[in-house]
């Protein structure tokens, strides 16, 4: 069979990795659902891939398939509520109720800051603080993408699936996904593919005015945002000037893909942030963030001993604490900026948690430094810090 003429160092954001063995792109829900049953069908090795901004792939590439999620397409599902009087939003595609929420389906290979912008412009809250993230959309519940404040989990209300053991398309409601902080049903095992993703977002408007241009956001929850914006955590402010303050965010950490800036060529963040007993968090020097956990949820507590971690369930485990990876690495003494010499892999000179390629990099460089900064982390604080990508034929 002849290599596929694209590698995985043009197919995702860390810009590393060779070649699959064949590449087979789906631009419809149908052509989707036809090339994955094929494939699966041949019983050959196989990877899904949306934007690639959450896959490492090791320089000798992937003997197998790749499947890449191309569809398009984002539309309003539900729209049977009624418009308070005065209160509608002008044009053809302008949101249909003030009450409850609307519902918006979007097709897996739909970029997910262009979903965004979408439910921005049309005045519709609840995904605003996720602005600038790249990728797809049909990869955001996987990981349950999240940021200042914000997570996927809080909105999408299904998911449409297509199913690896029986080949069926199924509907998932949001109770059966077992969101938690970056985890899901589908980092857990439950094998398949999200087609489409809706989302159930609040039209926001303020009580006297009907443009888009004011609709309100979801109150803020996160402090630096509420910071940038002027405003109190919990108050609301207007949706596209939360979008702008969180792209400017984002930016000045490294974290909007910008093909000028070589500390946007990485995963975004490499390291989860450590859930921990609380009784562990204790241990660590009084500077270290901790962030109680609202209500104990099952999460994965990092281990102190190398295994592969415990998985604490539901309400009646131990408190769990939140820590800050960054706060970690960089107390483990990783400066912004550091690099190995003779590697093309370095920390972001923006953001400590984010692992970058400055150019020729190769998969095992940018390996060899997580591994690096893993270590010294374990040495100082004894936690193993757990990667947040998904690694192809690498380990650490
Ligand atoms: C600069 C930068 C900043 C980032 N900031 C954030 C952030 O703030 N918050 C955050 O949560 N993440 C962040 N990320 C990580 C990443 O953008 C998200 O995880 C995103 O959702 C990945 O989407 P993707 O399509 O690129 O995924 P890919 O890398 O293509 O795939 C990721 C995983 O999902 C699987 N997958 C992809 N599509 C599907 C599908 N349709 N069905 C089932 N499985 C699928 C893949 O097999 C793989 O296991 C950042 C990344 C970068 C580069």
């Amino acid at each position: 069979m002849t290599p596929s003429p694209r590698t995985f160092a043009e197919l995702t954001t860390m810009r590393v990795g060779g070649a699959p063995r064949e590449l087979r792109e789906a631009t419809t829900r149908e052509q989707l659902i036809e090339t994955a049953l094929d494939v699966w069908g041949s019983n050959e090795p196989w990877l899904l891939l949306g934007g690639g901004s959450n896959t490492i792939v090791a320089d000798e590439g992937f003997d197998g398939t790749v499947i890449l999620i191309a569809t398009r397409g984002i539309s309003e599902v539900s729209t049977s509520f009624t418009v308070p009087a005065g209160r509608a939003a002008s044009g053809p595609d302008a949101p249909t109720s003030h009450e409850g929420s609307i519902v918006i389906r979007v097709q897996a290979g739909e970029p997910w800051d262009d979903v965004v912008a979408f439910a921005v412009s049309r005045g519709l809250a609840g995904l605003e603080a996720l602005s600038g993230i790249p990728g797809s959309t049909g990869a955001s519940p996987v990981q349950n993408i999240g940021a200042y404040g914000q997570e996927v989990a809080d909105v999408v209300s299904s998911v449409e699936f297509l199913d690896y053991l029986t080949g069926e398309v199924e509907t998932i409601a949001v109770s059966e996904l077992g969101f938690g902080y970056r985890d899901s049903i589908f980092k857990r095992g439950r094998l398949g593919i999200v087609l489409s993703v809706d989302f159930a977002l609040t039209p926001s408007w303020r009580s006297d005015t009907v443009s888009d241009a004011t609709a309100l956001s979801l109150p803020i929850a996160y402090p630096q945002l509420a910071d940038a914006l002027g405003v109190a955590v919990g108050d609301r402010a207007e949706l596209r000037r939360v979008r702008d303050a969180v792209l400017e965010l984002r930016a000045s950490k490294g974290m909007v893909l910008d093909p000028t800036d070589t500390d946007t060529v990485s995963v975004g963040s490499f390291f989860v942030n450590p859930i921990v007993t609380e009784s562990f968090a204790r241990t660590l020097p009084a500077g270290a963030p901790r962030y109680p956990l609202e209500a104990p949820v099952a999460q994965r507590v990092m281990p102190l001993d190398g295994s592969a971690g415990t998985q604490v369930a539901g309400v009646d485990g131990p408190t769990l604490v939140k820590l800050s990876a960054a706060w970690l690495i960089e107390a483990a003494g990783v400066k912004r900026g550091f690099g190995v010499p003779g590697s093309g892999a370095a920390i972001s000179r923006k953001h400590t948690l984010a692992i970058t390629n400055r150019g020729g990099a190769t998969s095992d460089d940018i390996m060899g430094l997580a591994r690096y900064v893993q270590a010294l982390v374990q040495s100082h604080f004894g936690l193993i810090l757990q990667p947040e990508p998904n690694l192809i034929g690498l380990e650490i």
